[in-house]
């Protein structure tokens, strides 16, 4: 793997550390994510190719929640938002988050689905949006849950969020060829 690639990790993972988050390992995939894998073993994936798609709704829907900050770099809100589900998921049952992750799977069935179902809607002349889209998905109560510990966190933490932001763009202005790390990932769950 880049070394660069290596440095952005253990710097990230120093980061962790030194906010109650050790143990989380990090991997580069191609969305963000949170993953819980065979031994308990805990994972944020770094997004390579698909954050800047919803930027605009986040960075709004986190300053609408109470987030009282704003440019934080959207890479950065998504590894938060990761971050939140490791503090929050302790809060759901297992059956409560299989049923979200049934109706998320849903989603996930339409190619491209927020912009198809999107349009669905939008053909069938109601007011919603993909604006909306995001909102209720955003809402379901597992990613609500760790939307307001980002929200919280940022209010109170400001300092570290910038420092997140600082070693986070450091590091990934020095890698080479992002998209090649998401072939070299080595977590397997
Ligand atoms: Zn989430």
């Amino acid at each position: 793997m880049d070394i660069n690639a290596v440095k952005l990790k253990n710097n990230l993972i120093h980061w962790l550390c030194a906010h109650d988050a050790a143990n989380i390992e990090i991997d580069y995939e191609e969305d963000f994510g949170y993953a819980i894998g065979d031994n308990d073993i805990r994972c944020i994936n770094l997004g390579v190719t698909k954050w800047h798609e919803e930027a605009v709704y986040f960075e709004q829907f986190l300053y609408e929640y109470g987030c009282e900050y704003v440019d934080i770099p959207i890479p950065v809100l998504a590894f938060l938002h990761e971050l939140g589900h490791h503090f929050t998921l302790s809060n759901f049952t297992d059956f409560e988050l299989k049923f979200y992750e049934i109706i998320k799977g849903a989603l996930s069935n339409f190619t491209d689905f927020e912009l198809k179902f999107c349009e669905n809607i939008n053909s069938a002349d109601t007011e919603e949006s993909d604006f909306d889209f995001f909102y209720h998905y955003w809402e379901l109560p597992d990613e609500f849950a760790a939307n307001m510990w980002v929200v919280d966190f940022i209010n109170n933490n400001i300092d570290d969020v910038n420092e997140l932001s600082y070693i986070y763009w450091n590091g990934w202005k020095e890698i080479k060829n992002p998209l090649e790390l998401v072939e070299e990932n080595y977590y397997e769950y």
